[in-house]
């Protein structure tokens, strides 16, 4: 008998999350402040962030104990199930064994809400009443807001302006969630006035509400703290709990992965499970591949450039060194909205530096010829994001056909695309473009990334 699901005994839930930043081949570059271009200090962050969140951000230590009150909510979904794609396989013919994390079960439809959990809660407990974060294809904009209403917060949400629009039912999930959305850029801020007066008719874009909503944490007198749903450390920290529980269950289900496999937008849900099984084959001198996938039309981490940059439009946030497009990159209106990020995590940035991890990008037709396979075998309908990584998967299973070879892979299915049909709709209806992108495009918004020389 086949045996489709490898479930976690809820008393194996991880009491604590995984930190990668020992365990990194090199030290991250320190983060530099926007005007100084100095190291940051610690209190450089306070005025938009709790410092409970700024000390985990700085952590070195190799792991950090899960708050009781955090597990409490992640019990409410957690452990996720492990499943092997049994159904996948038999359609691909192929002699790889797959599985896939399921994060989609959780209560936003993703796995950030395994961030926003433990942020509205260090929130709560630095006396934090509301907070301000951005969402662009709406996902973490609702799991924020529902977080939020577990622990008595206020949550506002900057919403970028094409979303806002083309999504109404994520901006009403979010507002059944208690959340309050303002389309960005948008006339209640500074900074969104002033895109608006460069540019009326735009869009919007990820850098230009993150600016919004951080310029509104920073003005608030400490009353308001910012959160951000991906690319910092403590971000990816929070969603090691996916790695560590994939760990216990592929061992239970007598597996090790070959192959790692996330789709990368930030970096936060290819990390999740990817940093755990890092730190984990490390310490047992195991070697896997681990495969961060982009969108070709925002190829941050196999076009862009290891720089330093900001995180937004307006040049508030401190510079990371990443792997950039620009901060002024208007990526093309694909539908993986959630991939749709100029820069990426310092700690991926640093690791496919370094050749221990590496990414591809795919165009978005055949990454949802995937999706649909992956539906009608496996029966969930994936979110556009989580279409890329199914993609590469399938082509990593289609290769072991070719070669015979009867390799272990492993991938995260990060989110449902339950509020994505309009892109399906587009998709079967052969509406859907493939853009290559410009290398001119590209150069053109490489001009912003700023040269910076860090003292030591
Ligand atoms: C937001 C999102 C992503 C991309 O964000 P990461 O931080 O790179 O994980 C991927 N998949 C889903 C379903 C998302 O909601």
């Amino acid at each position: 008998m086949r045996e489709y699901n490898i479930s976690l005994d809820a008393k194996k839930l991880p009491t604590a999350w995984y930190n990668i930043t020992p365990d990194l081949p090199t030290p991250m570059a320190p983060p530099l402040h926007p005007q100084t271009m100095k190291p940051l200090a610690p209190d450089d962050l306070a005025a938009i962030f709790p410092m409970n969140l700024i000390e985990q951000e700085m952590s070195a230590a190799p792991a950090i104990d899960i708050p009781g009150e955090v597990m409490d909510v992640y019990r409410l979904f957690r452990p996720t199930p492990l499943r092997r794609a049994y159904r996948l396989e038999d359609a691909l013919d192929t002699p790889a064994r797959i599985y896939y994390k399921n994060e989609s079960v959780a209560p936003s439809g993703s796995h950030k809400i395994n961030t926003a959990i433990a942020q509205a809660y260090y929130n709560k407990e630095e006396g934090i009443r509301a907070m301000s974060t951005e969402t662009g294809a709406g996902q973490w904009g609702t799991a924020l807001s529902i977080a939020c209403q577990f622990f008595g917060i206020e949550c506002n949400v900057y919403m970028v302006r094409v979303s806002y629009e083309q999504k109404p039912y994520r901006r009403t999930l979010i507002q059944t969630y208690g959340g309050k959305v303002f389309p960005s850029p948008g006339e209640t801020t500074e900074s969104g006035r002033a895109f608006l007066s460069t540019n009326p008719d735009t869009t919007g874009s990820l850098g230009m509400a993150i600016s919004e909503a951080v310029e509104v944490a920073a003005k608030s007198g400490g009353k308001v703290k910012y959160g951000l749903g991906s690319v910092l450390n403590h971000v990816l920290l929070h969603q090691t709990v996916i790695g560590l529980e994939a760990i216990q269950q592929m061992e239970q289900a007598e597996a090790y992965p070959d192959i790692v496999i996330g789709c990368c937008g930030g970096g936060s849900n290819f990390a999740g499970l990817a940093f755990p099984y890092y730190g984990d084959a490390k310490h047992r001198g195991k070697s896997i591949d681990f495969i961060a996938v982009e969108p070709a039309s925002c190829p941050t981490l196999t076009r862009g450039h290891y720089a330093y940059d900001f995180g937004d439009t307006a040049r508030t946030t401190p510079l990371l060194k990443q792997y950039t497009l620009g901060h002024n990159f208007m990526p093309p209106g694909i539908h993986a909205g959630g991939l749709r990020y100029h820069g990426v995590a310092q700690q991926i940035a640093l690791l496919v530096n370094e050749g221990a991890m590496r990414a591809v990008s795919c165009l978005q037709n055949p990454m949802f010829e995937a999706c649909l396979l992956f539906a009608r075998t496996e029966g969930i309908v994936p979110a556009p994001e989580t279409g890329h990584a199914i993609r590469v998967a399938v082509d990593e299973a289609l290769k072991c056909k070719e070669s015979g070879e009867a390799k272990t892979i492993l991938f995260n299915l990060s989110g449902h695309g339950h509020f994505d049909m309009t892109a399906y709709e587009a998709y079967l209806s052969g509406k859907l473009t493939d853009h290559a992108l410009d290398a001119a495009v590209l150069e053109a918004a490489e001009a912003a990334i700023p040269k910076v020389t860090v003292e030591s």
